[in-house]
């Protein structure tokens, strides 16, 4: 395994849209147990590949309770709201809060190819949209509604 770099908030490539993960290969795998990696170095609950320079719809979470690796995931159901704290491993020291569903159902392929769906809520919901977004180039500075006051 190997830490990769992040790739930091004003690079052009994090408003770039992922494509679709088409092999479910040995380089795949690599790339995942990387992704694993600088992510806990890091210290985040989330990463997508496009952060460390990889134009894939690929993204991995772990909110607390596991890692789950998501390849060419969809919401495809969310019900309910939440208003809380956002930040992000390519926007060091930005933070906010952001308006995301309570509770997502996201549809993806696991490293193998095989198609799963895997529920999330609170933390581990706006952790997957979160990083979908990402996928799509979308930043969370973009879905702040209001700044993080620090209590
Ligand atoms: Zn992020």
């Amino acid at each position: 395994m190997a830490i990769r770099n992040i790739v930091k908030m004003g690079d052009p490539m994090l408003n770039k849209i992922s494509r679709p993960v088409e092999k479910f290969d040995e380089k795949l795998h690599i790339l995942l147990d990387d992704m694993a990696e600088t992510m806990r170095l890091a210290d985040g609950c989330g990463l997508a590949a496009v952060q460390i320079g990889v134009l894939r719809r690929i993204c991995i979470v772990d909110a607390g309770d596991g890692l789950v690796e998501l390849i060419n995931p969809k919401i495809i159901g969310q019900s309910g709201k939440q208003e809380e704290c956002e930040g992000c491993l390519s926007c060091p020291n930005n933070w906010g809060i952001t308006s995301r569903p309570m509770s997502v159902i996201v549809e993806a392929y696991d490293r193998n190819g095989n198609k799963f769906r895997v529920k999330g809520e609170g933390l581990k919901a706006r952790a997957f949209c979160h990083e979908i977004d990402h996928l799509d180039g979308i930043l969370f500075t973009t879905k702040v509604i209001r700044p993080y006051v620090e209590e």
